[in-house]
């Protein structure tokens, strides 16, 4: 398959922490300690309630917003969600979709996506193998599926503006990183996926992240892999000065 070069994207899902003050308060410390950072795309995904403050706090600054999950109807009765020209609204460029904390089916990973995309988002689609899965042999068979019926499931124009996230659910907020190994053959297969269902051109462009337990001591073994290409960040991402040092510890070797 051609090389290219890809930028790397590190990302955060701060899930359900932070009040808009705590968001302030990160921004001030965080900004200053990755300002110099340009080697890689920064985006900060707060709860909903904090994303005009966040896109407030990083105007102006090489940090992007980003929202935790989004819903494909632009308006309507559906309690509780929000709308993908919300969320571009109160300062959002990319969305993290297909999260398994969030993830009801393939069918609505596709209907999200292109929504967001629709709107202008950038979509960070989540796949990965449950612990069961990987025991039982199955991780190829999952992400293949979870693959063709969502990021698959895009036009090929559609697919050249997704980044996807390669989360295995055994290693999120449980301490248990994959391997660099374990991750990037995880990747490998998941461009193969890119490739047989678009072409070797879209597949080698494609960002495929990393997530599940990153942090600013294993970052460095992680990106020491040509297949990751960043990496979704939980827990680390809450503290200013820890997610400075995952992003300034991404630069490729
Ligand atoms: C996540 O929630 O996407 C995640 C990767 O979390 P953590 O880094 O805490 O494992």
């Amino acid at each position: 398959m051609a090389q290219t070069k890809r930028r790397r994207v590190i990302a955060s899902n701060w899930k359900m922490f932070k009040t808009q003050a705590e968001t302030r308060a990160f921004f001030s410390a965080f900004a200053p300690l990755v300002a110099g950072a340009t080697h890689c795309d920064i985006v900060v995904a707060p709860p909903f309630t904090a994303i005009s403050a966040a896109a407030e706090a990083a105007r102006g600054s090489n940090i992007a917003i980003g929202g935790q999950d989004v819903f494909w109807e632009k308006e309507g009765a559906f309690t509780g969600e929000v709308a993908p020209p919300m969320l571009v609204e109160g300062g959002c460029r990319y969305v993290i979709i297909g999260h398994s904390e969030r993830r009801q089916s393939e069918e609505t990973v596709a209907k999200k996506a292109k929504a967001a995309l629709a709107a202008g988002l950038i979509p960070i689609v989540c796949v990965g193998e449950l612990l069961a899965h990987r025991e039982a042999g199955q991780t190829e068979v999952v992400c293949e599926k979870q693959f063709t019926g969502g990021p698959g499931a895009l036009t090929p124009e559609e697919f050249s503006r997704i980044l996807v996230a390669y989360e295995p659910v055994w290693a999120i907020g449980t301490g248990k990183t994959a391997t660099p190994e374990i991750a990037a053959a995880a990747h490998r297969f998941l461009r193969k996926c890119a490739e047989r269902k678009f072409s070797a051109r879209l597949a080698s462009a494609l960002r495929i992240l990393y997530g599940g337990s990153v942090k600013p001591d294993n970052i460095q073994g992680l990106m020491a892999e040509e297949e990751l290409d960043g990496a979704l960040v939980g827990g680390a991402s809450l503290d200013a000065k820890s997610f400075a040092a995952i992003v300034n510890g991404c630069k490729a070797p």
